[in-house]
């Protein structure tokens, strides 16, 4: 069970775009629990300000340190004493979203994601609350809340119970380290296409050593990186007993 607690100027986006679908019905049932913090109640500005300009000029306003530490401070209240629980900070300055790090951010049970918004947030409570910081990638978005809820959706569909079938999360991309393979459904023949005949066939074994030639194909055509990565890791069967024995006669 993951609990995932959004702060974030917009609310009712994070919960329209997380409460649908697999997700909505995962927190249904009490796999995951998903809450939207809406930064704004927080602020003590009379007219519910929570953005200023920033120091030194320049363009646009700044998320103000205050509301983001007393929302930080009412979500992590909630969370039993003595508790772990992650900060991550959306940020185009962060590391890069990976499936490994869903895959490790997925054994959290308390994980806090604050959203920026126009320039971004003031540093100095970026400093006293953050405990990582993320990027969806090398662009920039006007703000954190579509990262955030891509994030989640990533590492919410690792957690047990959350995909009926745990395995596909195991077979799909990433999840050994290459690309899934290409797949088929009915009918058997379309616009002349037909399915592959070991997928008919009914052995196992044989359509598990064709998806996984398959796989070993399209991730070698399409992320040579990815493939590179995974020859390293399993090095074929020959190149592993003289690689054994090179290292026996040393
Ligand atoms: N001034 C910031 C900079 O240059 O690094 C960009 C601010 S951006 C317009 C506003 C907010 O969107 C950020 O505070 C962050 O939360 C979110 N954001 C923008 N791009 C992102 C990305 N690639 N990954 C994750 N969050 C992003």
């Amino acid at each position: 069970m993951v609990n995932f607690h959004i702060m974030t100027l917009f609310p009712d986006m994070v919960l329209a775009g997380l409460h649908t679908s697999i997700l909505g019905r995962a927190a249904d049932k009490g796999y995951i629990s998903i809450e939207a913090v809406d930064i704004r109640d927080y602020t003590q500005d009379k007219h519910g300000k929570v953005d200023d300009y920033t120091y030194g000029g320049g363009a646009g306003m700044l998320m103000q340190a205050q509301p983001v530490y007393d929302a930080y401070q009412a979500v992590a209240g909630r969370i039993p004493q003595g508790k772990k629980k992650r900060v991550i900070y959306v940020s185009p300055q962060g590391k890069t979203f990976h499936q490994t790090m869903a895959q490790e951010l997925a054994m959290e049970e308390e994980l806090i994601f604050l959203c920026g918004h126009y320039e971004g947030v003031d540093e100095r409570v970026l400093e006293e609350i953050v405990t990582d910081e993320i990027s969806l990638g090398d662009y920039v978005l006007t703000g954190g809340e579509l990262a955030a809820m891509v994030m989640v959706d990533a590492i919410a569909r690792l957690v047990p119970g959350v995909l009926h079938n745990d395995e596909s999360a195991v077979t799909e991309s990433f999840g050994n380290g290459l690309l899934e393979y290409p797949q088929y459904s009915r009918p058997e023949i379309w616009h002349d296409k037909r399915v592959p005949a070991v997928l008919l066939s009914g052995d196992h074994a044989k359509v598990d050593a064709w998806r996984l030639e398959q796989s070993l194909i399209r991730t070698q055509k399409r992320r040579p990186d990815l493939y590179e990565r995974y020859q390293e890791l399993h090095p074929p069967v020959e190149k592993k007993k003289r690689s054994q024995k090179g290292a026996k006669e040393d």
